[in-house]
């Protein structure tokens, strides 16, 4: 690990204000924050990520780890624990989707010492790219080329990419937001705004070491999710190398707001297949307004996977997504609501 300084925020604007020259995501921005520290301080260690600067911001938790439900819907401070998320009893009933992608993802250790923010903005694990000894990784070192294409890429996405940069987004919290159309709060130096999470994260399209729309020092300060009437009958359903502490090979968000077997709405969410959670609205406008039989999820899913391209060892990954949302899709039809 190289060195760096450390500073401490003491509040959210001071935050923001040391926070500047965080960038957009970029491998090479000379600030980052330290949340958790789970990705940070990983990628430190593997001399990928190289912060001149560090702010903690964990001393903003006192006052941005709150997690309240009321009608409106969700609110989860984006310094929330993983696991404090997973447990709550409100998040179990009314949004089981969001507690199972938290309680299925790293391991309990991680879960209690990750945050929300900090999960939405982990980075890929393409192995390229968390190792410096490939010279050609456009998200580390752009310009370089991709490894990945025409190499191992058997855990890569198939869904949004193009020819600079083929990684996939690993997380699975955010993919259970995606489908359920959930909102960040954010602050920088330029002050508050929100930004749809669908929003969150930058297609490749030829600069892929840009990786997010925030604003250089932008924080994510809570994580909003509307209530709807699909929230309870929710699942999220993940396919992985081995029952635990694996990342997502494939797994599928769903909600569903039911009038009997007839489909009122459906939200879709898509992990592992793409640089970004994918919210696959193709599927979810077939689904409206029909029975949800096995056809109809079937049909649904090979929508979702229309525009699949894939690289050799990744051939098999849009045939395990197919078969993935359709056991979610129907799985979700038999819970109560
Ligand atoms: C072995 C292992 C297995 C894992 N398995 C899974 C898995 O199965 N599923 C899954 O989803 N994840 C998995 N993870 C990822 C893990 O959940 C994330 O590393 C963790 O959630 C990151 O959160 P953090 O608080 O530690 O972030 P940090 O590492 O502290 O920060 C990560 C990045 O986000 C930025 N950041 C953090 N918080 C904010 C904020 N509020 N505003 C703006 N920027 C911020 C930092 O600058 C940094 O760039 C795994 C990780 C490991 C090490």
């Amino acid at each position: 690990m190289r060195p760096f300084t450390y500073e401490r925020a003491q509040d959210l604007a001071q935050a923001a204000r040391a926070g500047r020259g965080t960038g957009q995501g970029q491998t090479d921005a000379p600030v980052q924050y330290l949340a958790g520290g789970a990705t940070l301080v990983d990628l430190m260690k593997l001399d990928v990520l190289r912060p001149q600067r560090v702010v903690d911001i964990t001393p903003l938790q006192q006052d941005h780890a709150a997690i309240e439900a009321g009608p409106a819907g969700l609110r989860m401070g984006a310094l929330a624990k993983m696991s404090a998320a997973a447990d709550h009893p409100a998040v179990q009933r009314d949004y089981p989707v969001i507690a199972q992608s938290l309680q299925l993802a790293a391991s309990a250790q991680l879960r209690n010492m990750a945050t929300l923010g900090g999960n939405l903005l982990q980075r890929t694990r393409c192995p390229y790219y968390r190792d410096p000894s490939w010279s050609a990784c456009n998200k580390r070192a752009p310009g370089s080329g991709c490894s990945a294409i025409g190499g191992v890429n058997r855990t890569h996405a198939v869904l949004g990419v193009d020819d600079s940069c083929i990684a996939q987004y690993p997380g699975d919290f955010a993919v259970a937001l995606a489908a359920l159309g959930a909102e960040l709060e954010l602050m920088g130096p330029g002050g508050a705004r929100t930004l749809p999470l669908e929003a969150l994260h930058r297609p490749p399209g030829g600069t892929p070491q840009v990786e997010t729309t925030l604003a250089s020092g932008e924080l994510i300060t809570a994580i909003r999710t509307p209530a709807g009437p699909w929230t309870r009958r929710s699942l999220y359903l993940k396919v992985r190398d081995r029952a635990s502490y694996e990342f997502a090979l494939a797994s599928a968000a769903v909600a569903l707001d039911l009038d009997g077997d007839v489909v009122r709405q459906a939200r879709i969410g898509l992990g592992g297949m793409a640089y970004r959670p994918w919210r696959a609205r193709e599927a979810e406008t077939l689904l409206a307004g029909k029975p949800l039989t096995e056809a109809a999820a079937e049909a649904a899913a090979r929508a979702a996977f229309a525009g699949a391209v894939t690289h050799g060892g990744n051939d098999f990954k849009p045939e395990l997504g197919r078969r993935t949302l359709v056991r979610a899709l129907l799985q979700a039809a038999k819970l109560e609501a």
